[in-house]
C-alpha cells in the first residue's frame, strides 16, 4: 500500500464517492440501489456452495428435512453475506462523507474487511475454502509482484517452479502419514497398518503390498489412477462448462468446439500423473526397499511432485503454502517442544474468521487497485458477488489514475 499511497492523494484529492462508485445519484440513493444488487449478487455467489453440499446429500433427497436444511443454509449464506456483498459500499461513503476525502487504508481494505464481520454466521465450510483461496491469491499476488530479481527469474521458468512443486510435495506427504490424516491433496497416504494385523489372515500374499491386500499392484495402481483422471476430467468439465451453459443451447456446435480447445488437458494431465507417479513409487518401495512410512513418503511426495510441469498454475502452486503451514502448525501444537503463551493464545484465535476478514479486504483491495496482478477468480468472484459493483469502482478508480477523468 505504501507506493500507492503517493499517487493515490494526488488522484483522489477532487473527486468524490459518487465520482468514482456512484455517477448519476447520490449516496442515499445508491444506499438502496447497493442493497438490492447485494441481495441479488449474494444469491448468486452462495448458489454454488449450497447447491454442491445438496448433491452430496442425494441419496437422501426424499426427506424433507435435507430441503429444509438447504433453504435454512441458503437464506442465512445470503443474509451473513449482505455486509459484504452491499455493505461494504455503504462503508465506503460512509468514510468517505466521514473523511471527506479518501484515505487510502479506508478506500477499499477497511470496508471490505468490515463487510466480513459476520462470517462467523456463514457456513465453516465457506468461510474455509474463501478465506483460504483469497489468502492463496494474496501470495500468488506477492510473487507476481516482488522485484526481485531471483523471484522473476524463477517465475518465468517452468523448471525451477517444478522444483519448488517437488519440494512442497514432499513436505506435504509425510505430514499426512504422520498425523494420519487424508486432507484434500492429489494422493492419500496409505494409513498405517497395526502391527497386530500382521500375523493375520489379511497378511498379503507375495507381490502384493501391505497397503493393498487382496490385490495385485497393477490392480491395484490402475483403480487409484482411473479415479485421479475421472476426479480431474470432473473439475475441468464443471471449469470450463459451467460458464458456457446458455451457448451450449443456443449453439451446441461451437459450444462444443469451444469445449474441446479450451479444455484443461494439462490439469487432467496433472491429477493423472500425480497419481501414477505416487502409487508406482510406493509400491516399488515397499516391496524393494525397507523405509519407514515417512522417508517413503517423502521420496513418493517429491518425484510425484514432477507432475506440475504439465499445469504450472499459481493456484495449484500456493495451496500447498497455506496447508503445509497449518499442518506444520498442527505437529508443533501436538509436539512435545514448548510452548509459548503467545502459542497458546494463536491456537485460540479464531485464525479461520480472522484470515477470511483480512484475506477479503486485502484482496478485494488490489483488486481495485492492482488488477494486473490479481488472479482472474478474485475478479469474478467479486464480480458476482456485488452484481458487478465491484467492477463500476474499479474502472472508475482505473480510470481517475490514467487521467482520463478530471
Ligand atoms: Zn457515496
Ligand atoms: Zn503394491
Amino acid at each position: 500500500m505504501g507506493t500507492l499511497s503517493k499517487y493515490f492523494y494526488e488522484a483522489t484529492r477532487n473527486k468524490t464517492c459518487r465520482d468514482m462508485l456512484h455517477p448519476g445519484c447520490t449516496c442515499f440513493e445508491a444506499g438502496k440501489i447497493y442493497i438490492w444488487q447485494g441481495l441479488i449478487g449474494a444469491m448468486r455467489h452462495y448458489l454454488p456452495g449450497a447447491v454442491t453440499a445438496l448433491l452430496f446429500r442425494m441419496k437422501h433427497w426424499d426427506d424433507t428435512e435435507v430441503w429444509r436444511s438447504f433453504l435454512t443454509q441458503y437464506v442465512r449464506c445470503i443474509i451473513a453475506g449482505l455486509p459484504m456483498t452491499a455493505g461494504s459500499f455503504h462503508f465506503f461513503c460512509g468514510f468517505y462523507n466521514l473523511f471527506g476525502r479518501f484515505s487510502a487504508p479506508f478506500f477499499v481494505f477497511i470496508p471490505s474487511m468490515l463487510g466480513a464481520c459476520t462470517c462467523m454466521w456463514l457456513p465453516r465450510s465457506i468461510v474455509r475454502t474463501q478465506g483460504i483461496g483469497l489468502f492463496n491469491m494474496y501470495i500468488e499476488f506477492l510473487i507476481k509482484r516482488s522485484r526481485s530479481s531471483t523471484i522473476a527469474a524463477m517465475r518465468n521458468s517452468r523448471l525451477a517452479g517444478t522444483l519448488l512443486f517437488c519440494i512442497l510435495s514432499a513436505a506435504m506427504m509425510p505430514t499426512q502419514q504422520y498425523l494420519q490424516v487424508n486432507r484434500f491433496w492429489f494422493a492419500t497416504i496409505h494409513k498405517d497398518v497395526e502391527q497386530d494385523l500382521n500375523n493375520n489372515s489379511m497378511e498379503a500374499e507375495k507381490g502384493q503390498c501391505k497397503h493393498h491386500p487382496g490385490r495385485s499392484c497393477l490392480q491395484h495402481i490402475f483403480g487409484q489412477v482411473k479415479r485421479s483422471f475421472y476426479f480431474g476430467l470432473t473439475i475441468c468439465l464443471l471449469k470450463n462448462v459451467l460458464p458456457r451453459i446458455t451457448l451450449a443451447i443456443k449453439q451446441p456446435i461451437s459450444f462444443l468446439r469451444i469445449i474441446m480447445s479450451r479444455f484443461d488437458y494439462g490439469l487432467i494431465g496433472f491429477f493423472t500423473c500425480y497419481k501414477a507417479l505416487f502409487e508406482v513409487i510406493n509400491c516399488f518401495l515397499t516391496e524393494n526397499c525397507q523405509f519407514n512410512p515417512l522417508t517413503r513418503s517423502m521420496i513418493t511426495g517429491f518425484i510425484s511432485g514432477a507432475s506440475y510441469c504439465l499445469y504450472p498454475n499459481y493456484l495449484l502452486f500456493t495451496y500447498p503454502i497455506t496447508e503445509l503451514i497449518e499442518l506444520y502448525w498442527m505437529i508443533y501444537m501436538k509436539s512435545s517442544l514448548p510452548k509459548p503463551k503467545v502459542a497458546m493464545l494463536l491456537d485460540r484465535l479464531p485464525t479461520v474468521m480472522l484470515m477470511y476478514a483480512f484475506s477479503i479486504g486485502m484482496m478485494y483491495h488490489l483488486r481495485v487497485v492492482y488488477p494486473y496482478y490479481t488472479n482472474r477468480y478474485c475478479h469474478k468472484l467479486m464480480d458476482i458477488g456485488t452484481s458487478g459493483r465491484s467492477e463500476v469502482l474499479a474502472r472508475g478508480y482505473a480510470e481517475i489514475m490514467m487521467g482520463y477523468r478530471d
